[in-house]
């Protein structure tokens, strides 16, 4: 049971499951979940200004700037004031990033309470995101191994075809672990002297990862 703000990031590399943890937490604690990715392919899809400048970086696995993710995390965190806190999953990303969030939450009376790394080797991130395939129209994701839809190429919720994401082509998923590596590890060491760190093994069964970040969140609750 959460009684102040809970401010949660998760963070590891691409295709460490942190989207589908953080949906699962933010359930779980009536948290608000806040994908910068998620926010952003919503933009690209409306083919907004905003949209229209980050696809191109999207789709080379590269950061988007800074100032346009800025500015659609203001929006999404402003709107839901009074909330019991946010579960931010792929933000943020760079060290700048980290400043501005801490800011933005101090402003709310809040802060960074706990910082999740859900630790997966490389080769089963190529492994995971190189069989990934989502819907475009309902966002739901399955993998061709561990998680197949019922007829295949086709979304068991809304009937959609599915596709393979632009940015989870090899060539791109390698680029994204590259930026991964200089931009957003660093950041580990930073949440890690603040004491906000947690370490969780992102391997093996949804549930059972789910289980494990549950325990690493509860700790931290009764700091
Ligand atoms: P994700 O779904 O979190 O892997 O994000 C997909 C893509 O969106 C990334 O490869 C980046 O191009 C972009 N993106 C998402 N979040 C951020 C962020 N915090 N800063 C910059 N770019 C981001």
């Amino acid at each position: 049971m959460v009684t102040r703000a809970l401010d949660v990031v998760l963070l590891g590399p691409p295709g460490a499951g942190k989207g589908t943890q953080a949906k699962c937490l933010a359930a779980a604690l009536s948290l608000l979940h806040i994908s910068t990715g998620d926010l952003l392919r919503e933009e690209v899809a409306k083919n907004s200004p905003l949209g229209q400048e980050a696809a191109s970086f999207m789709q080379r696995g590269e950061l988007v700037p800074d100032d346009l993710v800025a500015k659609m995390l203001l929006a999404r965190l402003y709107t839901q004031q009074g909330l019991a806190g946010c579960v931010f999953d792929g933000y943020p990303r760079t060290q700048a990033q980290a400043e501005l969030l801490d800011q933005l939450l101090a402003e709310l009376g809040r802060r960074v309470d706990v910082a999740v790394y859900l630790e997966v080797p490389d080769g089963e991130v190529v492994a995971r995101l190189g069989g990934r395939r989502s819907c475009p129209n309902c966002g739901a994701v399955y993998h061709v191994q561990t998680k197949p839809p019922a007829r295949e190429g086709l979304c068991d919720v809304c009937g959609s075809g599915l596709v393979v994401r632009e940015d989870d082509r090899e060539e791109v998923i390698r680029q994204r672990l590259s930026v991964y590596r200089s931009h957003t590890e660093p950041l580990l060491e930073l949440y890690e002297k603040r004491g906000v760190l947690r370490r969780v093994d992102g391997l093996g069964a949804v549930d059972a990862i789910f289980a494990r970040l549950k325990e690493a969140v509860k700790g931290s609750v009764a700091r």
